[in-house]
């Protein structure tokens, strides 16, 4: 799987990629990152990639021209067409763990970070396949949030992450949080790890997770509760659990 991030800040995205998880993936080839400075693509002396925006308005903008040849340059090198490129912006769909399964089949994703007031819309339309947005607030550039999409793109291709089950239990793949989760010690700061967790009943203790996510899912996230699958047994505990919710509200 190859990123291809454009860029006026190259190093925020290298110096980023290459820590930890996503470094180890680098090093063994599972995954490449290049960082492309946009600069690099502009015709003026100065190498300048703003202006001031027409009808006024505080700030300045990316021009059209620089962000076009950077990413005609790529599409080129990466030999597709229309490969998929994606624009960091907050005015994008949010990004869901969807979304990065989608993005991990691709073989090629170009990432558009934006900065100042963002980029001349002209060539956003000509471009970008894709408008994606971290949440709902506003940061200076899209690096932090390309890298936000690279790293959770990244650990859904095989092999990057040590044993590829722990992704397929975690938050959000069954449409649920995931259950909370213990070390070693047995008792910390007098807290003991659930004795179901010790009893070696692999049924029992997998029956305990799914309630657990249901729970946690529940107090913490009730909106995913729509859309996950759930059966008829998840149903009834949840309607056992709201009940005793509101029979402990009641007393
Ligand atoms: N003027 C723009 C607006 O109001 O929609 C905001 C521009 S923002 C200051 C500069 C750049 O940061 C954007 O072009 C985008 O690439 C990035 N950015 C800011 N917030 C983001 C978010 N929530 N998600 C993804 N990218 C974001």
């Amino acid at each position: 799987m190859n990123f291809h991030v454009m860029t006026l800040f190259p190093e925020m995205i290298l110096s980023g990629m290459k820590n930890s998880i996503t470094g180890r993936a680098i090093d063994k080839g599972l995954i490449a990152v290049e960082a492309i400075n946009i600069r690099d693509y502009t015709t003026n002396k100065h190498n300048k990639v703003d202006d001031y925006i027409y009808g006024g308005g505080a700030g300045l903008l990316m021009q059209a021209q620089p962000v076009y040849d950077c990413w005609n340059a790529l599409r080129k090198k990466i030999g597709k067409k229309g490969p998929r490129t994606v624009y960091l912006t907050p005015q994008g769909r949010t990004f869901t763990q969807k979304d990065a399964h989608e993005f991990a089949l691709e073989e090629d994703l170009i990432l558009l970070c934006g900065h100042y007031e963002g980029i001349d819309e002209r060539v956003l339309e000509e471009i970008v396949t894709d408008n994606v947005s971290i949440g709902d607030y506003v940061l200076t550039g899209g690096e932090l949030a390309a890298m936000v999409v690279c790293d959770a793109v990244s650990r859904l291709v095989p092999g990057v992450l040590h044993n590829d089950v722990s992704a397929e239990t975690e938050s959000f793949e069954a449409g649920l949080l995931e259950y909370p989760q213990y070390s070693r010690p047995e008792e910390w700061n007098g807290k003991k790890v659930p004795p179901i967790l010790l009893s070696g009943d692999h049924a029992k203790v997998e029956a305990w997770k799914h309630e657990q996510a249901l729970i946690r899912t529940l107090e913490r996230r009730p909106d995913l509760l729509e859309k996950a699958k759930l059966s008829e047994k998840d149903r009834k505990f949840i309607k056992n659990l709201l009940q005793s919710k509101n029979d402990s509200d009641i007393l």
